[in-house]
């Protein structure tokens, strides 16, 4: 399906164009008049928490929020991206290149030294498949920049912009688990954060499609 085929959220159609007349999400900093996607806009993540808008269309949120996560969060719980809208949320996993390419790999040449980093670890790698989850609680987590996600009402697995396969999401998931694993290891208690990511990861599992 091409991303012209895909339907645009009402929301969204609000949004400006690039030069391609793709919409540049509300998230997206504006670099010399143009967009580049690589780069969170100043300010916009603070933005997102204190007013509580969808951060691909930018106006507020409702009662749920919906976040597109990748399989390590699915474990952990935890984004480096604020919620979206669902149907915003839904048309990002189906037309995002980069969510729905797994060969496509970021470009990080030239970026603006304004380019704002997620706080926290920040996995570099295609995640392979994608997850939205929709969630009426969330808060921000003790390290700045991140949000806890709270339990879904509703999760949905997608690989290149369709619905992933449960052998796509277990060797996802399985990809990622050694770099939890590392994290544990520089615990200051080892032993009890392996033991936690056991739990999350079979917690995590509950949620992969049968
Ligand atoms: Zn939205």
């Amino acid at each position: 399906m091409k991303i012209s085929d895909i339907p645009l959220p009402s929301r969204m159609a609000r949004l400006p164009r690039d030069k391609h007349g793709r919409v540049v999400p509300w998230f997206v900093a504006w670099v010399d008049g143009a967009p580049d996607h690589r780069v969170v806009g100043a300010g916009k993540l603070d933005d997102a928490m204190r007013f509580r808008v969808c951060w691909l269309c930018g106006e507020h949120l409702g009662a749920y929020g919906a976040f597109v996560i990748g399989p390590m969060c699915a474990i952990n719980r935890i984004s480096a991206e604020p919620p979206s809208h669902r149907d915003c949320a839904l048309y990002a996993v189906e037309a995002c290149p980069f969510l729905t390419t797994p060969n496509m790999r970021r470009r990080d040449s030239n970026l603006p030294e304004a380019a704002q980093e997620p706080d926290g670890i920040m996995i570099r790698r295609n995640p392979g498949a994608v997850l939205l989850w929709v969630s009426r609680d969330w808060k921000l987590h003790p390290r700045h920049q991140l949000w806890t996600v709270g339990d879904p009402v509703e999760t949905r697995w997608y690989a290149e912009g369709r619905a992933a396969t449960r052998d796509e999401v277990l060797a996802s998931m399985a990809s990622g688990l050694p770099i939890l694993r590392a994290e544990a290891e520089q615990d200051p208690r080892p032993a009890d954060a392996h033991a936690e990511l056991d739990a999350q990861y079979a917690r995590a599992l509950e949620l992969v499609p049968t």
